[in-house]
């Protein structure tokens, strides 16, 4: 780090980037050895976590099992989940939900008192535990961000950039972040026993997402620059039903609303889901989403039509959906909703093992910035809310297991006027005509090259998010064969052995160069 450090503020205990579901819950996991919670916005309103919609997946239901959660998981996943990861996460769900409901989570109940549970597409059971209908990440994350204000052990600082991991004799001991702009600017050293990164998804570098902007895959990025190996790049997950209404980042209709019947149909009302999948609507997220976005190549426009289905409870029983059609003038109720795909979940993320533990010793991950085996090449809806719980759990428990107490010493700045530097336009649009839901070789090579110009122009503050986006890109130009959420145009075919992709951020260079078929087995 060349610039002048301002403060160093050290801990022995652990250190936590982010403060989403996954942060949060590590951290309360970790109590009570100390731990700082480092964000860049405001704990219970943070990052992708306050905007889940649909809830989140446990087998807690009668004539549910966890074995039917897993086999699932494993249907959706495409051929690469790791079985014993998918194992672990089904059978733990059920212990993670007792947790939220003993630190306050107000989960929706039926009339006999009982988890109200709802299902989502893929699903064999319903499953879904929910709150307030469609806000169960804002809840939850309300609900966790204040338990933590009130455990003594965890002190949240909001307003923070992290920029750069501190490494120490190949080890990550702390990390860099600014805080304040212009001539108020700080740049701060974080230094730590034991580093967590909880810093979500990488979906705002596509130019249409679900996503807050603050997802930019900057975790990822990081972690990749200190030589982090990364699991699964290439499989981003688009959501089918963004609200189209020219919102960026665009409002989500949750996949809650097909699991309650509604239908996907063109402008003339015509229901096409049923001629693609035996599931129809109810089909895997990727397969939805690309008949959409081949309809809407087609010239078509799509409307998720909630008219029958939901009708005048809509309003009760999905209240921020419903609120995000009204600003734009549609009754949900009474008119079919327009929508579109958008990127909204990555699958790939930074290598975990069954601990949390990343490929760099002294940091561990857990949430969407993560790669642990659970979701393949495909994301079972409502599942990475639940990855981020038994991950923050598991790594909280192995870190637990490696460090003691510990003291906080130094004084972090009273953090200002926070400027984070926004995805710029030019790779969000390259990443979402390239790197999107359907790829090709030229298209791939095009992407790659947008990236190269930038980091060659504006590099400085973007590395991290330029990173992220090479690891996508060159792990999708490798992948030669179409699986899951990524699809080759160029090969369609899926090969008959699924394989894994881990590569580093050298390794994504070099595709770029050469663009070897580099699919390895993790050693
Ligand atoms: C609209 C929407 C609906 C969804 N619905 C569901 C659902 O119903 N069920 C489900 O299971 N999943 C759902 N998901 C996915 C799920 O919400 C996310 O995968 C999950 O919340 C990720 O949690 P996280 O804690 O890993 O990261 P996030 O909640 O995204 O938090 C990331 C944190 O990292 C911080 N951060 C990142 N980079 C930096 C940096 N450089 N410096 C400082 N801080 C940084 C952010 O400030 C933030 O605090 C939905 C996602 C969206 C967008």
């Amino acid at each position: 780090m060349k610039n002048a450090i301002d403060n160093v503020i050290e801990t022995d205990g652990a250190l936590i980037l982010g403060a989403g579901i996954a942060g949060l819950f590590t951290a309360l996991k970790l109590a009570p050895l100390p731990c700082l919670v480092l964000a860049g916005s405001a704990p219970g309103a943070s990052g992708s976590s306050a905007w889940a919609q649909g809830g989140i997946a446990a087998a807690v239901g009668e004539g549910d099992d966890w074995r039917s959660h897993a086999a699932d998981t494993m249907a959706a996943g495409g051929g690469l989940c790791d079985p014993e990861i998918v194992s672990l996460v089904a059978r733990q769900a059920p212990h993670r939900i007792d947790d939220l409901i003993a630190y306050g989570a107000p989960f929706d109940r039926a009339a006999d008192g009982k988890l109200a549970l709802g299902l989502e597409a893929a699903h064999s059971h319903s499953r879904i535990v929910h709150v307030g209908g469609d806000r169960a990440g804002a809840e939850i994350s309300r609900t966790l961000a204040a338990r933590a204000r009130a455990t003594p052990s965890i002190t949240l600082l909001a307003g923070f950039h992290a920029i750069e991991l501190a490494m120490e004799d190949g080890r990550v001991t702390g990390l860099f972040a600014r805080t304040g702009s212009g001539s108020q600017a700080r740049l701060v050293l974080f230094r730590a026993r034991a580093v967590i990164f909880a810093t979500g998804g990488l979906g705002a570098l596509y130019s249409v997402t679900t996503n807050p902007l603050e997802a930019r895959g900057e975790g990822l990025g990081m972690a990749a620059r200190a030589g982090a190996l990364i699991a699964d790049a290439e499989f981003v997950q688009f959501h089918p039903t963004a609200i189209d209404i020219g919102r960026d980042p665009a409002p989500l209709a949750t996949e809650a609303l097909r699991g309650e019947g509604a239908i996907l149909i063109d402008e003339a009302g015509r229901r096409f889901m049923p001629d693609i999948h035996p599931d129809a609507e109810l089909a895997p997220r990727d397969v939805v989403a690309r008949a959409l976005h081949r309809q809407i190549a087609g010239g078509h426009r799509t409307f998720l039509d909630c008219r029958a289905a939901i009708g005048e409870s809509f309003k009760d029983r999905f209240p921020t959906v419903h609120a995000a059609c009204i600003s734009a003038g549609i009754d949900p109720a009474r008119q079919p909703i327009p929508v579109a795909p958008a990127a909204h979940y990555h699958m790939g993320g930074i290598a975990s093992d069954s601990r949390g533990r990343s490929s760099l010793d002294g940091l561990w991950v857990a949430g969407e910035c993560a790669s642990t085996g659970l979701h393949g090449a495909n994301r079972l809806a409502s599942n990475s809310l639940l990855e981020g719980l038994v991950f923050g759990a598991l790594a909280a428990e192995d870190v637990k297991g490696r460090i003691g107490g510990g003291v906080l010493r130094g004084v972090p700045p009273a953090p200002c006027g926070l400027a984070l530097p926004a995805p710029p336009h030019v790779l969000r649009a390259a990443m979402s005509r390239l790197v999107g839901l359907e790829r090709n070789e030229d298209g791939l090579r095009q992407g790659l090259e947008a990236i190269a110009r930038l980091e060659r122009n504006a590099g400085g503050d973007l590395g991290n998010m330029l990173a992220a986006a090479r690891l996508v890109t060159a792990a999708a130009l490798a992948r030669r064969e179409s699986r899951g959420t990524h699809w080759r145009s160029d090969y369609p075919q899926t090969d008959k052995i699924g394989v894994r992709s881990f590569i580093t951020l050298d390794d994504a260079r070099r595709i770029g160069e050469a663009a070897p078929a580099l699919q390895r087995a993790r050693s």
